[in-house]
């Protein structure tokens, strides 16, 4: 019998025999030259092939559909096998012409689908049960005792203000006992194959591999971990601020003494965005009482007119509108009749003709329009970069494809432009309210970036092996409580596997760059208010209408990767480093109310390393409920709230999508 060990050694000891550098190939650059033109047409035909077949699965998913879709990328794997072997007889390394070696060595970087056959299918199917277990995981309703589906039940019980803690404790837990702890053995043998076929790249493992996208010029790790140092006294404050106002709600009993924020309390399964406790926390409750999303329904908002605002608004910058296909070929709105992936995406066909496209289940709510801001943002990417060859249509790097969207967003949300496209009917220039205001998006952006920094840090440590499968989940656990300060609501073992219960983690889909992209988003978003001669307080600016932004931010869209990200980042702001300054200087008066409000608390700035101890949890908790809890009767204050309970609640996938140039929200 072949075990998993023999099958990955030999291919191993192939590469070690074979040796690695082929350094005896032509450095002929014209013959290069004409061979990269003809694979570079075939390969957007071949990308076009498995694209399309990818968006037919996930706006129409049948088992027909998802046969086709991966025959379709196996076809693309042999073709790029193929071209990479051709690519060899070149000595690519060393042409003159330093753009050509770029070309070649985006053209060479196939990541794992440079291994053989039976690894591919071997690695398609681990990925095939992870996402499965994910996909199909039901929950026992506590209330109810009927059996639910994350999307749309346990998302919409864990963001409502009136749905009690102990039904979300046992929704957390549920989700958890359904989803991750089932996949743990699956997800050993995922990271195993992984870094195999990784290593017959010239990887060492997966986590080399995912940080070589950034091109690092040092310590990619280091990088991270200095910006999140940099930041963390920030987050600090919105911590302290929000237990002092989450205690006296929920009550001390259920806030360990290690002043963790107890995970299930925070409007979202994983704790990544805190915007559905707006209403319990919001600096001055009285000063914002507009609806947004009602505002939106009451003029008969619908999802074309959402698509058609961000599009005025990108158009308004001079960088043109979506394209006809766009416009005939988009998924605005969940379709009839069949089962489709509604996880919001963005799609580029890698045709020559406007062949770009969004899926996304819209509804008529403010965070949708974000939503939808942030997948247009990906779109305008796609058309920016149309013209470059195939191996450049991509972003500067991963993070930056995340920003642009949300870039817009910043201005969009500002009350200033919410009253240009009549969804405020004027705003009110007290500093409460811009308070106010900035903390909505304090919830939502600065507390996910600790949670955008965890994930691939514990992936990190667990592809390089410093993490074994025997210590996966209190390796989680520290991050979470360490970097987060969140604490989960009942004790966790190893038999537990949460970070399984994320989409991504299953999904195998990098994270590292939603992380990124909230510290560049502020970068771009600085340097096009400074461009369109914006004045005054970062926070109300709107470059909406100003060419000088448009200019500045079409011309970083349409280099594409053509360049190393640090030259494209300096072009548009002055630095070559991915920087928390522009975001501390925007949310610098939120801030200085933290500072002064949390001097007024008895909530200390600070939360313990190490999570709770199980003593805590035996002395306080009892064991998740089986049976249904009393009715709810806390209050859920709506009179200071905006745009429902989500501000922006992102949907998470129930299905996965077509791995190739789709990009997925976090
Ligand atoms: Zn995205």
């Amino acid at each position: 019998m072949r075990t998993l060990s023999n099958l990955l050694a030999v291919p191993l000891l192939l590469v070690l025999l074979l040796g690695c550098c082929h350094a005896s190939g032509s450095t002929n650059e014209t013959a290069a030259r004409q061979w990269f033109e003809q694979f570079n047409s075939d390969l957007a035909v071949q990308r076009n092939l498995a694209v399309e077949a990818g968006w037919n699965y996930a706006v129409n998913i049948t088992d027909e559909n998802s046969r086709k879709r991966v025959e379709a990328e196996l076809k693309l794997t042999e073709f790029l096998k193929l071209k990479r072997t051709e690519m060899q007889q070149f000595a690519w390394r060393n042409f003159t012409d330093k753009n050509l070696t770029r070309l070649f060595s985006k053209s060479d970087d196939i990541g794992t689908s440079v291994a053989n056959a039976t690894m591919q299918e071997l690695y398609s199917s681990v990925k095939t049960r992870l996402a499965t277990f994910y996909n199909t995981a039901k929950v026992k309703d506590p209330r109810s005792g009927e059996m639910v589906p994350l999307e749309p039940n346990i998302v919409a019980a864990m963001a409502d203000p009136d749905v009690s803690q102990l039904v979300k404790r046992d929704f957390w837990v549920g989700w958890r006992d359904e989803s991750g702890k089932k996949m743990k053995n699956d997800y050993e043998e995922f990271v195993q194959l992984g870094n195999a076929m990784i290593r017959e790249a010239g990887y060492a493992n997966l986590a080399e591999y995912w940080q070589s996208w950034y091109e690092p010029t040092s310590d990619f790790e280091q990088t991270m971990e200095k910006l999140w140092t940099e930041f963390k006294p920030y987050y600090s404050l919105l911590h302290a601020y929000v237990r002092s106002k989450l205690r006296p709600h929920f009550g001390s009993e259920i806030f360990p003494l290690t002043n963790h924020l107890p995970a299930h309390i925070l409007g979202n399964m994983w704790a990544q965005s805190w915007a559905n406790v707006d209403h319990l926390t919001m600096p001055y409750p009285e000063s914002w009482t507009v609806d947004i999303t009602k505002e939106m329904l009451r003029k008969g908002w619908n999802s074309t007119t959402m698509f058609r605002v961000s599009e005025e608004f990108f158009a308004s910058l001079g960088l043109g509108n979506m394209t006809d296909k766009f416009w005939a070929k988009t998924v605005m709105d969940r379709l009839p009749n069949v089962e489709m992936n509604c996880h919001a995406s963005a799609w580029d066909f890698y045709t020559n003709e406007g062949d770009f496209r969004v899926k996304q289940c819209t509804s008529v709510t403010l965070p949708y329009l974000a939503t939808t801001h942030h997948e247009m943002g990906h779109i305008q990417y796609f058309m920016q970069y149309e013209k470059q060859p195939v191996p450049f249509r991509d972003g500067a790097n991963p993070g930056f494809h995340e920003a642009v969207g949300d870039t817009i967003e910043l201005a969009v949300m500002t009350p200033e432009h919410l009253v240009k496209i009549g969804l405020l009917n004027s705003t009110i220039d007290s500093n409460e309210y811009y308070v106010n205001y900035m903390f909505l998006m304090a919830l939502k952006k600065l507390a996910f970036i600790p949670f955008g920094y965890l994930i691939d840090k514990w992936r990190w440590s667990v592809f390089k092996g410093e993490v074994t499968p025997q210590q996966y989940n209190s390796a989680w656990w520290k991050l979470r409580c360490d970097l987060q300060g969140i604490s989960s609501p009942v004790p966790r073992s190893e038999d537990d596997f949460d970070p399984g219960a994320k989409y991504h983690v299953p999904g195998n889909t990098p994270y590292i760059r939603y992380f990124v992209s909230h510290f560049l988003q502020f970068q771009f978003y600085e340097a096009l208010c400074n461009k369109s001669g914006h004045t005054g307080p970062l926070y109300k600016c709107d470059f909406y209408q100003s060419k000088e932004a448009g200019d500045a931010l079409k011309k970083m869209l349409s280099a594409g990767s053509s360049k190393h990200w640090e030259d494209t980042l300096e072009e548009l702001t002055g630095t070559r480093e991915v920087s928390a300054a522009p975001l501390i200087r925007y949310f610098g008066p939120l801030f200085d109310f933290l500072t002064e409000a949390n001097k007024n608390s008895s909530e200390p700035l600070t939360w313990s390393s190490e999570c709770p101890g199980d003593d805590w949890y035996t002395s306080t908790t009892a064991p998740p409920s089986t049976t249904a809890p009393p009715p709810q009767t806390t209050t859920s204050g709506s009179s200071g709230r905006l745009a429902g309970a989500t501000w922006l609640q992102l949907s998470m996938a129930a299905l996965l999508g077509a791995l190739l140039s789709t990009l997925l929200t976090r």
